[in-house]
């Protein structure tokens, strides 16, 4: 079994990686520029491709979309939200998204193939959601509601071939991202994250779930 996770050098998915590691698994850990770890800048189309032309031929079996950004914390209405922010925003946390599933299919095809079982999990966020806006972050926010309808239709699309796909929110945890006064820390949520993807299945694909298991509000 093979895990290969975006944006593995820091944050969540350092975390994530450290946590399977630790638990024996093999973990392929992918970040822009980060010594020991396959390169990967996910807003790249070339370096997206080069990466799957690497790894040609070698079946992974989970693949965590994690790398995001987060640009917009401090844009005022007034003057921020600039396109530059937009267009960034959406080529990591959905563009990139697709762009990483779309050239790894292959390798979670040959998981498949060999008896395995293959699936997806994309890191988004509640604040994503429809049903609770609360008038700020619209790029974040635009940003992670596309990452989820992007999960939920690549559920239904690579359903057949026996791929599950999980869309999660990892709650507001302390990184760079998250900031010092977040709710949670990382050795408060990594365990159940690192469990609600591990117990993914076919049957429940395009859930979108909390890192505690809690069904999230699309
Ligand atoms: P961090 O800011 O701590 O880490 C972000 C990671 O994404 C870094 O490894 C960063 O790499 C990587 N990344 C950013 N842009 C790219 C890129 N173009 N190509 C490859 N990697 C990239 O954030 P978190 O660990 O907190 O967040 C991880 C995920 O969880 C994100 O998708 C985020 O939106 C989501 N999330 C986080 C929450 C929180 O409270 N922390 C809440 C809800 C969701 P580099 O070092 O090169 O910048």
């Amino acid at each position: 079994m093979s895990i290969l996770i975006t944006g593995a050098n820091r944050g969540i998915g350092r975390a994530l990686a450290k946590e399977w590691q630790s638990a024996g698994e093999k973990v392929i850990q992918t970040a822009r520029n980060s010594a020991g770890m396959e390169t990967l800048d996910v807003a790249d189309p070339s370096s997206i491709k080069q990466l799957a032309k690497r790894l040609e031929g070698r079946p992974i079996s989970t693949l965590v979309c994690n790398a995001g950004v987060s640009l917009d914390k401090f844009d005022e209405m007034d003057s921020g939200y600039s396109p530059e922010h937009w267009a960034q925003s959406f080529a990591v946390n959905v563009t990139g998204v697709f762009l990483v599933v779309q050239a790894l299919l292959p390798n979670l095809q040959a998981n498949t193939d060999a008896g395995g079982a293959s699936k997806i999990a994309i890191i988004a966020s509640q604040m994503g959601s429809q049903n609770s806006p609360a008038g700020n972050r619209f790029i974040y926010r635009a940003s992670k509601a596309a990452t989820i309808n992007l999960g939920r239709n690549l559920a239904v699309s690579l359903k057949g071939d026996g791929i599950a796909v999980g869309i999660y929110h990892p709650g507001w945890v302390a990184t760079d991202m998250g900031g010092g006064s977040a709710e949670l820390t990382l050795e408060e949520i990594i365990p159940g994250l690192r469990k609600q993807i591990d117990g993914l299945t076919i049957s429940e694909t395009g859930c979108f779930k909390s890192w505690n298991g809690q069904d999230c509000v699309l």
